[in-house]
């Protein structure tokens, strides 16, 4: 019996692309996983095709309490979570303009207060026993392109929040941010300016990168030993020198 198999993974965005792969990769790997997104007939297939005590949980990141209530039965059915995967999120791109004001205020609401409320509401399940929490970060998170400016800054937010919340957290649970460049996935079906959708969505087409691909970086950093480096060390006890 693998390891894995007393241990939980929650995945956001479980519904397709990088989220799905990833379910299917740490499901693999032995890992129960519990399946989020609010795609609720898509996540249950998945959990019924996965078996070995996967489930699905409708939710919406944007929602606290529907994360709240998906904390509670990940914690009634599961015995809580050991590993937090923050993967759901929406790329709405377009010119910088008044007309993309909801986009803005979606993708803020998804892609970093999401992660964040997520985070916060887990914490505790994942201290329990030594946790993980990945998050899905982007290329974008480093470096800002004309007409991806909000998206960017998502990343960028989700990259200063995780290197604080690292630095925090140690040695109890270890932080993680994976930053794809593109992934063959259904993220620019969503764009809602028309000719900025249909130049990404024919971009996408050439993308050789698959959603499978990132499942396996996940899985090989969930692999990993845990190990402190020396200035990691050095911040113990948490918190007095932060
Ligand atoms: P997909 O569109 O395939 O997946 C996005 C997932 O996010 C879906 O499962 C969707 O589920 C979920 N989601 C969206 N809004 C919400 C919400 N309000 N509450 C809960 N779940 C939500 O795209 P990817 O797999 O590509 O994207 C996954 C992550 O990878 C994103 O964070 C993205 O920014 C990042 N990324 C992607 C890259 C790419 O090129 N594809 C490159 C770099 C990073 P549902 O609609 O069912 O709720």
């Amino acid at each position: 019996m693998s390891n894995n198999e007393t241990r939980t993974a929650v995945i956001t965005g479980a519904s397709s692309g990088i989220g799905e792969a990833t379910a299917r990769a740490l499901a693999a790997d032995g890992y129960r996983v519990a399946l989020l997104a609010r795609r609720v007939d898509r996540i249950t297939a998945l959990a019924e095709e996965l078996g070995k005590g996967a489930i699905a949980i409708e939710a919406d990141v944007t929602n606290r309490d529907s994360i709240v209530a998906a904390a509670g039965r990940v914690q009634e059915e599961m015995g809580g979570a050991d590993v937090l995967i923050n993967n759901a999120g929406v790329m709405l791109l377009g010119p910088f303009t008044a007309e993309q004001h909801d986009d803005y205020r979606h993708m803020i609401d998804v892609n970093l207060l999401g992660a964040i409320t997520t985070t916060e509401v887990f914490l505790e399940q994942l201290k329990e026993d030594g946790g993980d929490i990945i998050n899905i970060s982007s290329v974008a998170g480093v470096r800002a392109r004309a007409g991806n400016g909000v998206y960017a800054a998502t990343k960028f937010g989700l990259n200063g929040w995780s290197e604080s919340l690292r630095q925090e957290l140690l040695p109890d649970v270890r932080v993680t941010v994976i930053e794809p460049g593109a992934v063959a996935t259904e993220l620019p079906n969503h764009i809602t300016h028309a000719a900025t959708r249909q130049g990404v969505v024919e971009a996408y087409r050439q993308v050789e990168v698959t959603p499978d691909d990132i499942a396996e970086v996940i899985a090989f950093a969930l692999s990993r030993p845990r190990r402190l480096a020396l200035h990691e060390i050095l911040l113990r006890p948490a918190g007095q020198e932060l």
